[in-house]
């Protein structure tokens, strides 16, 4: 089309491979093409991003930004330093635009944004093209065939899904990209606003990422981890495209690997390598298309000979979860990532809860200390020094690498909340947020209230225990010595309760277990910060008042502070009532306490059938190649027992 200038706003989709917004943006046939990405204070500076996803995302522009150069010299990714919001209006004067085309993002802030950077455009008379490809389907188009109801269990998604069509075969990458216009910028920067500034306390210096429009050196250069003031990251998993399609690649050569792939047969524990794909954080910042990553395999198991797995277990049944909890998303908006105002997420009265501001009716980023004890709790979680070696490998790998296994990431998010700890979630998610590598608002608050059993899952008495979970996947406890190395010589027998160990053994160990982990001291551990046993009663006694009490986010009374008066202890502590009622029986399911999810709050997330009771077989080699845990008899002791005597009782 002669005259027409094109802006290729870059944000989900690092890729040129598979994306439907960037093949729209070349079929217009630019005389001038500027692939752009805009360095948005928004993240910078309010979004929790820790110093491994900023080395991933700057990964991953770095490695598009040679990719776009390899197609045309006078090309590369044009990374300016402005919100969006102030930079596009300049832009589009400045380089005669016509167009601005890009990918659909959904999460509530990027609808913000982008309807005012839209609306921007239309008063400058510039077309704006938007093109699905972040999840399988469009997350709106999904919540359309599904009622208008936002997802909220997988045969939802299967139902609704199939209803769009079927999803589309991946596009090939462009083999040519049209000249970039003068990248003249003669216009003033709008410098952003610094405070509040989530990230501050990870800064090592302060940022220094906008201190010239396109860069230190004019160049339209990558911000470096050094202008943002972070020291180096400590993960190896690296970012990019190139990266991200070797991975796919491996994974798709082993055919029996990709068409028997069952969730709740890989281990947690499994490090180098790990079990599953650890593909998340290249779908999350589009480094590979989730529709190349699901026909790949697909393909696979269509022609597989021997018996292959199904949804929701099977590995595309994994994209599925994905898409579930965008649709969720899509329809909830801010909501969704909190659990006041949510009318999807019941209440518990947790600890720690977040502050609100009643006017936007969005969290404000701090939250109430009602116990010193939680707060320590929760202190010593995230840090990994609750003394209980399981969950402290755990939280150390995820603040180290980055990233956990599914099934680790239940350990943790359960051990915090409705197993242990009875924090809220939404601290959890907030520690994720930060450290993950993958963590993007949908999957991170979807799951967490799967975990915590406030949305999608219903089944609290099923919980993890920080013993006998781990030892299943890992007797050795191999996973532990390398995350926990103050127990690495420590033997088997009590590596996942090492206060049991006699102080012979920890002498010949080399550690003590003493204190409370408030002190980095070589060769000590701390003791278990309570008695998990005790916790894991009081939390299910909780559980099940709060499930009687059956009050959602959105209820006047958890609004207006009123439900207290529903709690006769204020929810702390044991809350069951005089007016007990069974929370899990007949009143619970009929009435619409599960809303809109699972018709009996049973679903499965793939990762479930194992639980404390771990009753089930699961048998077989992990991708890792160890063996795992052979049938385990229910133990007498488990929650399920001790729900049945509730029940009964
Ligand atoms: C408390 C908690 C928080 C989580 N936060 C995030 C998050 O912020 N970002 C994120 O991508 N995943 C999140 N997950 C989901 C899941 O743990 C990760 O997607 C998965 O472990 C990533 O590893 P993988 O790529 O090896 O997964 P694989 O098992 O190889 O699965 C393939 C892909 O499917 C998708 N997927 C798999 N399981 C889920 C799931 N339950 N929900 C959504 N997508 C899924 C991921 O994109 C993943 O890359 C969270 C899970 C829990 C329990």
């Amino acid at each position: 089309m002669p005259n027409t200038r094109v802006i290729y706003w870059f944000r989900t989709d690092l890729r040129l491979h598979d994306s439907p917004a960037l093949q729209a943006a070349l079929g217009l046939h630019p005389e001038a093409f500027w692939p752009v990405w805009t360095w948005d204070p928004h993240y910078v500076y309010r979004a929790r991003v820790g110093v491994n996803r900023w080395q991933f995302l700057t990964d991953c522009q770095n490695d598009l930004s040679k990719s776009i150069t390899k197609l045309n010299k006078k090309s590369k990714l044009f990374l300016m330093r402005e919100a969006p919001q102030t930079l596009f209006p300049k832009l589009f004067k400045a380089w005669k635009i016509t167009h601005l085309v890009f990918e659909k993002d959904t999460d509530a802030y990027a609808r913000d944004r982008d309807a005012n950077v839209i609306k921007a455009a239309e008063e400058a008379g510039v077309q704006v093209i938007v093109r699905s490809g972040r999840t399988l389907w469009d997350s709106d188009l999904l919540v359309e065939k599904n009622h208008g109801k936002p997802t909220m269990s997988i045969s939802q998604v299967q139902n609704a899904g199939p209803k769009i069509g079927l999803i589309p075969r991946p596009i090939p990458a462009p083999k040519s990209l049209p000249d970039p216009g003068p990248t003249n910028l003669d216009f003033k920067q709008d410098e952003p606003d610094q405070r509040p500034d989530f990230n501050g306390k990870s800064r090592q210096s302060a940022d220094k990422s906008y201190e010239k429009i396109a860069g230190p050196k004019g160049d339209f250069a990558v911000p470096t981890l050094e202008e943002l003031g972070f020291p180096s990251a400590t993960s190896a998993h690296r970012g990019g495209e190139t990266i991200g399609l070797k991975i796919l690649d491996n994974i798709i050569s082993d055919e029996t690997y990709t068409a028997t792939f069952e969730k709740p047969k890989t281990s947690p524990a499994a490090f180098d390598p790990q079990a599953t794909t650890l593909l998340s954080p290249h779908l999350h910042f589009g480094s590979l298309s989730i529709r190349e990553f699901y026909w790949r395999v697909q393909d696979i198991v269509t022609t597989f000979k021997g018996k292959a797995s199904q949804p929701p277990v099977s590995l595309t049944g994994q994209l599925l979860f994905r898409d579930m909890y965008f649709g969720a998303q899509a329809k909830l908006g801010y909501s969704f990532g909190q659990t006041m105002y949510n009318s999807h997420c019941r209440f518990i009265p947790w600890h720690l809860p977040s502050k609100v501001n009643h006017e936007t009716k969005l969290v404000t980023g701090e939250y109430h200390i009602d116990s010193t004890e939680a707060e320590e709790w929760f202190q010593r979680w995230k840090w990994g020094r609750t003394g209980f070696p399981w969950i402290d490998a755990l939280m150390r790998q995820l603040r180290k690498d980055g990233w956990i296994h599914h099934l680790g990431r239940h350990a943790v998010a359960c051990f915090l909340t409705r197993g242990g700890c009875y924090v809220s979630w939404e601290r959890g998610a907030e520690v994720f947020e930060e450290w993950l590598l993958d963590h993007e608002t949908a999957s991170n608050a979807g799951n967490w209230q799967w975990l915590s059993c406030t949305a999608f899952f219903a089944q609290f008495y099923r919980c993890y225990s920080p013993v006998a979970f781990p030892k299943k996947w890992d007797k050795e406890g191999a996973f532990v010595r390398k995350y926990v190395p103050e127990l690495k010589n420590l033997d088997d027998k009590y590596i996942y309760e090492p206060w049991t160990a006699p102080l012979a053994n920890q002498k010949k160990a080399g550690v003590k277990i003493q204190g409370n982990g408030s002190e980095d001291v070589q060769g000590v551990y701390p003791k278990p910060m309570f008695d998990f046993g005790e916790r894991r009663t009081v939390c299910l006694d909780g559980m099940k008042k709060a499930y009687q009490v059956g009050l959602y986010g959105d209820d006047a009374k958890v609004i207006d502070g009123s439900w207290r008066k529903l709690f006769d202890d204020h929810g702390e502590g044991p809350t069951e009532g005089e007016s007990f009622e069974d929370a899990m029986g007949p009143s619970a399911g009929s009435e619409d306490k599960i809303r809109e999810g699972p018709e009996h709050g049973f679903d499965d997330d793939g990762a479930i059938e194992e639980d404390e009771s771990g009753a089930k077989e699961i048998g077989g080699e992990s991708k890792g190649g160890e063996k795992r845990g052979s049938k385990r008899k229910a133990g007498q002791k488990t929650l399920d027992a001790h729900f049945k005597k509730l029940k009964t009782g």
